[in-house]
């Protein structure tokens, strides 16, 4: 992993667009987006020893501990095409997780550019995922779970933002609109931070 390279963290509220906005911004930087989700949603589909552990937690909505989840980011992030940089979705989600990403970092002579704030309403995402609901028949995605882990968030996650934001890392984003226009916005205020696309 070199200093070069831009590494990117996308945080918000389930259901805010961060899947759909990662896969766009991965295209634009030229950086894989890792989804923690994604990984953990495929692990349990396989049924490795890692999706069984995980798979209870996620059907709560809750987190998956911490150390199944840092080792699993460490994994993917030593792979070689996170050289260059890397597009974070979900991941970290707890103090605990900024302290292992943090090490990591350090480790490999690398810091985070920028960390993405995709604000939604809480009533908004949860119209928006009962709509993935029936679209993409997720269990997690079930009324009284998304409100769940919306509280999850609150309690674990949202307070990562004052953390990043002591750090001047932080551009706010209104996660509501087009596509096209949610990423437009992001692009302007990545740009205020200096970060732009190669
Ligand atoms: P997501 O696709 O990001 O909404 O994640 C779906 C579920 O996977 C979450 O509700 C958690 O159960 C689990 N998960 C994903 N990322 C993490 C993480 N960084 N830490 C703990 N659990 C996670």
């Amino acid at each position: 992993m070199s200093a070069a390279g831009t590494r990117l963290l996308l945080i918000g509220p389930p259901g805010a667009g961060k899947g759909t906005q990662a896969s766009v911004l991965s295209t634009t930087f030229d950086v894989p987006a890792i989804s923690t989700g994604d990984i953990f949603r495929h692990n349990v589909a396989h049924e490795t020893p890692l999706g069984l552990q995980a798979k209870a937690f996620m059907d709560a909505g809750d987190n998956v501990p911490d150390s199944l989840t840092n080792d699993l980011i460490t994994d993917r992030l030593e792979q070689a095409d996170c050289a260059g940089g890397f597009l974070l979705d979900g991941y970290p989600r707890t103090t605990d997780q900024v302290r292992h990403l943090d090490a990591f970092l350090a480790g490999h002579d690398a810091a985070m550019n920028a960390v993405v704030q995709l604000v939604a309403d809480p009533d908004v995402v949860v119209e928006r995922l009962q709509k993935r609901a029936i679209e993409q028949g997720r269990a997690d995605d079930d009324e009284s779970v998304v409100r769940h882990r919306l509280e999850v968030y609150q309690e674990q996650t949202a307070p990562l933002i004052d953390l990043y934001t002591t750090r001047g890392l932080v551009v706010a984003i209104d996660g509501i609109g087009e596509i096209s226009e949610v990423t437009q916005r992001i692009l302007e205020g990545l740009q205020t931070l200096g970060v732009t696309p190669a």
